[in-house]
């Protein structure tokens, strides 16, 4: 494995709609620093494609995150994403650069590109990993969720460059090493590639309070023991009073009490927020999975042994229907 002529991290740092670096960005940086060491020091590297909005702020960004080297590539095309163009152009930088292992966010974008990518590449991608390391034979280690979320599996991948998609928020940022770090700006043409998609709208999935499930401080998530829409609502004017937004179980979703945008866990989004209410919520282990980082957890569930309360930093033990309009009029009483 150690002779092959695959050297390096590449790491694919995507643009918010308004042209900002994604978080998941950073904790893919200081992840990979942590990795090179365990590689003699290869290099990590970052590539982003942009229509040439914004790069100046976008490099003070990166100059921060400990590359080695960032490649920009530049086309006015770049402005809106395309599976068809974003993964070619960086099909073209990897047959380049060659990369050992190649990371993405996992998040709707890099779920996306990441699977084109690696199979053009004939190589291995370990989708939605909580976590990663370097083997003693200086493979990438992957690990993930599998059979439902009740297993972690490490994935190795024999083939390069070994490719990742990693979860936001699960990776901690830290002791980022400043580097003085090589932009290495490119015009890209596009003369043969051509998009087979075309976006017509782009639907935000912001909540009333304009804040988005992973940008929330305060999360209230409603599973199946709501039971119904006036439930939610009031998990919605719970939220609303807290200055959080309303998440929900996938068993919420499938009953159509809440929509798929606000589902949390294995196959929903990973939250990290700083205050968790779960409210009418089991805790199985794919719930968890999403959610489990939050600082704090308050479960309020009327069954004593749901696995809930094995996570939570306060549980209350009742009837939802009785504790939210509690927790509400306390709220407003206090202004
Ligand atoms: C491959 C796979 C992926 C999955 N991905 C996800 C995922 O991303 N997210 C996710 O959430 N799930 C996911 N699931 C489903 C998951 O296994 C659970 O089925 C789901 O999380 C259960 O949702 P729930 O807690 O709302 O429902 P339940 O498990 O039915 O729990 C409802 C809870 O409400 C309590 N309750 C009922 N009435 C009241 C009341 N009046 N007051 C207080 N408490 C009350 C009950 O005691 C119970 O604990 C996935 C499953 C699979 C197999």
């Amino acid at each position: 494995m150690s002779d092959n002529e695959n050297k390096g991290i590449l790491i694919y740092a995507q643009l918010s709609r308004d042209f900002n670096l994604l978080d998941v960005v950073s904790e893919l940086a200081s992840e990979a620093q942590k990795l090179s060491q365990k590689l003699n020091g290869e290099n990590v590297s970052a590539v982003l494609l942009t229509d040439g909005t914004n790069i100046e702020n976008i490099k003070e960004n990166l100059k921060n995150s400990g590359f080695d080297k960032v490649y920009i590539l530049k086309n006015e095309k770049f402005s809106e994403y395309s599976t068809d163009i974003y993964s070619k152009v960086i099909l073209d930088l990897i047959k380049e650069i060659k990369p050992s292992i190649m990371l993405f966010g996992a998040t709707t974008q890099g779920r996306d590109l990441a699977p084109v990518i690696a199979a053009s590449l004939n190589t291995g991608l370990t989708a939605d990993c909580t976590k990663l390391d370097i083997n003693e034979k200086g493979q990438l280690a992957a690990t993930r969720p599998t059979f439902g979320g009740n297993l972690m599996a490490t994935i190795l991948c024999k083939n390069y460059p070994q490719m990742a998609t990693v979860r936001p928020k699960v990776l901690q940022i830290e002791n980022v090493q400043i580097k003085d770090t090589e932009f290495i700006e490119k015009n890209i043409e596009l003369n043969d590639i051509y998009s087979r998609t075309k976006i017509i709208e782009f639907v935000k999935t912001i909540q009333e309070t304009g804040i988005t499930l992973n940008d929330a401080d305060i999360i209230v998530a409603g599973g199946k023991g709501v039971k119904n829409e006036s439930g939610f609502n009031k998990l919605k004017e719970l939220a609303a009073l807290l200055n959080g937004v309303v998440g929900a179980t996938r068993g919420a979703v499938d009953m159509g009490l809440a929509d798929s945008s606000m589902q949390v866990g294995q196959t929903g989004k990973t939250v990290c927020p700083k205050l968790y209410i779960a409210v009418g919520i089991s805790g199985a282990i794919q719930h968890q999975v999403g959610m489990c980082g939050s600082k704090k957890i308050i479960a309020i569930n009327n069954d004593e042994n749901a696995p809930i309360f094995n996570i939570a930093d306060v549980g209350i033990v009742g009837d939802l229907n009785l504790i939210i309009p509690e927790l509400i009029n306390e709220l407003k009483n206090r202004g």
